[in-house]
């Protein structure tokens, strides 16, 4: 049974997006316009500076600028929001990334808010969520946007699917949940208050994991057939879902690593360069609403 499953390499996924922006940042580096993401990290936590690094490298594989800012870890809010505005006012500067999470002393919801929804490319404002829930113009959040890119591109039907989104969170769970629901999915979404979970993710034909728990999902738990999308990345290379078992179950599903990560990077990559042509008025067609199509 186990050559008729698919495991949905984010790997291949993300080499295709990146391709294709290849050429659109070949095209503005033409025109004089360098796409650039400012990246911010606060403090010194090592695995952040590692994300930070990863998505820096990326960008200037593909020849992207990369702008590092790195804030002292007794950074206040006031201080971090003026950073953020000189970046919004700074014309060479298409996405702004703010690293989450950040130290506790910080208001990350007023440093977030403070990030201009032109340059939000990770889709962090609640402006960036409304409009994206509501199917408008704007960059929805890197995961959720790399996990319906993964769905389409293994043409995974969404529309009359039962999908189970464990997780909650604004940059995670909650869009991701929308981002299907727009794509005509039936939506339930469970968090740690939810009773009966191992049920309710049995109703699944498609299971998006976002929990921060390592091997939370277990495979007697899936529905045979199953659609699982991991999104979950945890110490040790491990994501929320028990992989092995549920792989057992699942018709097709994500691995970790290789699987949402690479998937999310790519989708930075490509709100940035969408956010680099809108910006000077490119024709290249961006169709930001492509995720809720
Ligand atoms: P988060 O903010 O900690 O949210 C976790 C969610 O899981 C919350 O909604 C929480 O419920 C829910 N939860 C916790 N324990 C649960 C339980 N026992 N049963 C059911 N639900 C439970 O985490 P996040 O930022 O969304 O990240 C989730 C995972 O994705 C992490 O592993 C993270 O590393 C990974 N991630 C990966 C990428 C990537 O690029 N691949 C990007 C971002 C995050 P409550 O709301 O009730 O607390």
């Amino acid at each position: 049974m186990l050559e008729q499953k698919r495991i949905l390499d984010g790997s291949c996924v993300a080499q295709e997006i990146k391709n294709e922006l290849s050429e659109r940042v070949n095209l503005l580096l033409a025109k004089g316009v360098i796409p650039c993401l400012a990246t911010i990290l606060v403090g010194d936590d090592p695995a952040s500076a590692t994300y930070v690094r990863m998505k820096g490298n990326a960008c200037n594989r593909l020849g992207i600028e990369s702008r590092r800012i790195s804030l002292d870890k007794d950074t206040t809010t006031e201080q971090l929001i003026h950073v953020i505005q000189q970046l919004n006012e700074d014309s060479g500067v298409h996405g702004i990334l703010l690293q989450h999470p950040v130290p506790t002393q910080i208001d990350e919801r007023a440093a977030f808010e403070s990030i201009s929804i032109d340059k939000d490319v990770d889709g962090v404002t609640t402006m960036g969520f409304a409009q994206n829930a509501f199917g408008l113009a704007a960059y929805p959040s890197c995961t959720p946007a790399a996990i319906i890119a993964i769905l389409d591109y293994y043409q995974i039907p969404i529309e009359g699917k039962h999908a189970i989104v464990v997780g909650r969170s604004p940059i995670l769970g909650k869009p991701v949940s929308l981002m299907l629901l727009n794509r005509n999915a039936t939506v339930t979404i469970c968090h740690s208050k939810t009773n009966n979970l191992d049920k309710i993710v049995g109703l699944g034909d498609i299971v998006v994991a976002a929990v921060g728990k390592p091997r939370f999902i277990q495979g007697d738990w899936i529905k045979e057939g199953a659609i699982v999308l991991d999104a979950g990345y945890n110490a040790g290379n491990m994501g929320d879902v028990y992989y092995e078992a549920c792989l057992e179950k699942a018709s097709a599903i994500t691995p970790v690593p290789a699987g949402v990560g690479p998937v999310t990077i790519a989708m930075l990559l490509k709100h940035t360069v969408d956010s680099a042509e809108r910006s000077h008025s490119f024709s290249h067609s961006v169709n930001l609403n492509e995720f809720n199509k």
